[in-house]
């Protein structure tokens, strides 16, 4: 959820969390909102709702965001098993969470996705 538009305040979350080994470095460190970080808890891996497959999530320091994902509407669409698997374990379709996605692109502020590298 873009930062500027969100009420309640980011996180700074662990993308491999420390139980995992993750260190505290700025390679490691997301800046995510409540809902994402909420639903990501520790969690390194996912299941590919496509092929049932377990897969890896999506790091937002390395992947490109391009690749794994697609906004279909106010709906993100998962690409690749990694964006797949992300899109699930992040809930990043829950219907308020779309609601407000929707909103967001009606009033022009929900900010465009990033450019693959
Ligand atoms: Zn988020």
């Amino acid at each position: 959820m873009p930062f500027l538009n969100y009420r309640l305040p980011f996180q700074v979350d662990h993308i491999t969390a420390r139980q995992h080994g993750g260190p505290t470095d700025s390679g490691n460190l997301a800046f995510a909102c409540f809902h994402c970080n909420r639903h990501k808890g520790p969690n390194i891996a996912g299941l590919d709702p496509a092929t049932g497959q377990v897969v890896r999530l999506f790091h937002p320091r390395t992947d490109s965001w391009s690749e794994h994902f697609r906004l279909e509407g106010a709906t993100l669409a998962g690409l690749t098993s990694i964006g797949r698997a992300t899109v699930q374990v992040l809930a990043m379709n829950e219907p308020e969470f779309v609601a407000v996605r929707e909103a967001l692109m009606m009033e022009g502020v929900y900010p465009q996705p990033p450019r693959s590298a």
